[in-house]
């Protein structure tokens, strides 16, 4: 190439990506609008509710930005906090005090598994030798709140002798919490990460009695990442004690877009009820989605016990009642809105 030619690329280089950048940019500009606006529809619920992204990656591991820019952005991308969560180290600690609506954290793990922390003392290291029941009891001891991380990775359909695999090493940690969505990689969708595989994985875990928390995160290693999913939690306030402490409860979900509550008999997600055998449930699930609510899912002990197409209506608000049967069992909501974005409650177990 010539030399005035191999300018003329490189310059055509950086107006390609500047245009993505401003494409991605109003994409995200436009979804965070249209969550303020699902916000607003949650009516007094709505001012409970903080959108956080649990898994953040910055140069002080991989990442390519820093983590005020990671800050900057979600803040453009409507949400309220992130946690910075870097490979095998806390050092963003050492911005993150200086920063509003930020914390750090840590991704570890053992193996072949990832597992997320948030606010560790001291920082765990990553053992390759460790299985993932191991890593996950060595950091049970440091944190309030740990999940893992992509239990796919980038599998949309794993196939089953991995899924299998997958299901045997979680099913081994007791109550715990997983990645619904991950949006690594990603600038629109983080379902497909996940997707079909995650919801199966989840009920498999809650029909062997386990509690499992689902979360949202967008795993970004550039900016443009922040956004494509996240955990909606209700909370106190925004702090990262008060969340921390929220979603340890379960009080949360994983969310791309949608916004949604769920109760039975007034009790949130992540509740324990303890009904007697024959009394009556009453389940509450509302669904808030600016773009239109395309779908909503009851599923219980691994059914579909409810399904509704709302002709894309903003608001879904939908009453069940059940009786308490012997068995154990759970609830938990999945949707979708117009523009084919999900959200996945934690569920509600019932243990009479
Ligand atoms: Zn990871
Ligand atoms: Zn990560």
């Amino acid at each position: 190439m010539t030399n005035a030619r191999a300018q003329k690329v490189t310059w055509l280089k950086g107006v390609r990506e500047a245009g993505v950048y401003k494409s991605v940019t109003s994409y995200r500009k436009r979804l965070a609008g249209l969550i303020a606006d699902s916000r607003k529809l949650l009516g007094a619920l709505g001012e409970r509710l903080y959108l956080a992204d649990l898994h953040t990656h910055s140069a002080y591991s991989d990442g390519a930005g820093l983590v005020e820019e990671n800050a900057e952005w979600a803040a453009m991308a409507g949400l309220d906090f992130i946690f910075a969560t870097d490979h095998g180290t806390t050092k963003p600690k050492r911005v993150t005090g200086k920063l509003r609506s930020v914390s750090w954290g840590e991704e570890t793990g053992g193996g072949w598994y990832h597992i997320g922390i948030l606010e560790p003392t001291p920082a765990h290291k990553y053992r390759n030798e460790a299985t993932l029941p191991e890593a996950w009891e060595e950091v049970k001891a440091l944190t309030r709140f740990q999940w893992v991380a992509h239990p796919f990775w980038a599998y949309e359909q794993p196939p089953e002798e991995q899924y299998q695999h997958v299901l045997s090493d979680m099913s081994e940690l007791g109550d715990m919490a997983f990645e619904m969505a991950n949006g690594c990689g990603e600038v629109a969708d983080a379902y497909f990460l996940t997707g079909a595989a995650g919801s199966r994985l989840a009920d498999d875990l809650l029909c062997r009695g386990q509690r499992v928390t689902l979360v949202g995160a967008s795993d970004c290693h550039l900016v443009v990442e922040i956004g494509t999913a996240w955990t909606g939690i209700y909370a106190e306030r925004c702090t990262s004690k008060a969340l921390i402490e929220a979603l340890r409860a379960g009080n949360c979900f994983a969310s791309e877009a949608p916004l949604l509550d769920v109760t039975c008999n007034g009790k949130p997600m992540g509740s324990t009820l303890k009904p007697k055998v024959g009394a009556k449930l009453k389940l509450r699930a509302r669904v808030a989605a600016a773009a239109g609510v395309a779908w909503v899912r009851v599923i219980s002990n691994g059914k579909v016990i409810k399904e509704v197409w709302p002709k894309h209506e903003p608001v879904v608000d939908l009453a069940l009642g059940r009786k308490a049967a012997r068995k154990a069992s759970y609830f938990r909501i999945e949707t979708a809105d117009a523009n084919g974005r999900h959200a996945f409650s934690t569920p509600i177990y019932i243990r009479p």
